[in-house]
């Protein structure tokens, strides 16, 4: 049996995916994290793609964002994937603390930046939320 890491749902170990909320099963001993349980070296992280998906969904799947920079972003999530690799998740110019209290808020930003080392990112981030299953999920790739 596999365990869901978001929602503890346990299921058949031949599942690449939570059949109840969609998110990547790692095999036992793996394990993601966020910024939530432990600091994250996302220095020198750059913009690789982009994931289309509600507030909603990421807290659900990644709990609550930081502020990011506090200026051209309101809303981040820092995660290290279990092989190392690092990536973010975050709004760009459009929220509140660029357009001086004007923009959007983050409650209502479907259009989410993926920052990282390599464009292998936005696969993992992808998996890592379950958008191959989950209807109001997408990633992209960022193309120079
Ligand atoms: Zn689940």
């Amino acid at each position: 049996m596999k365990t869901c890491q978001f929602c503890q749902t346990e299921q058949d170990t031949a599942n690449s995916h939570c059949i109840s909320c969609g998110a990547v099963l790692f095999t036992k001993g793996e394990k993601f994290f966020t910024h939530n349980q432990k600091n994250i070296n996302i220095n020198k992280t750059c913009l690789q793609g982009y994931v289309n998906t509600s507030y909603k969904n990421l807290v659900k799947k990644l709990g609550q964002p930081t502020d990011g920079d506090g200026y051209k972003i309101d809303a981040e999530w820092d995660i290290e994937f279990p092989n190392g690799e690092v990536g973010t998740i975050y709004n760009w110019k459009d929220g509140h603390n660029y357009n001086d209290g004007m923009g959007m808020d983050v409650k209502y930003i479907k259009n989410w930046n993926i920052g990282g080392h390599s464009p292998k990112v936005v696969s993992l981030i992808g998996d890592l939320l379950g958008c191959n299953t989950v209807e109001d999920c997408q990633v992209s790739w960022y193309v120079i």
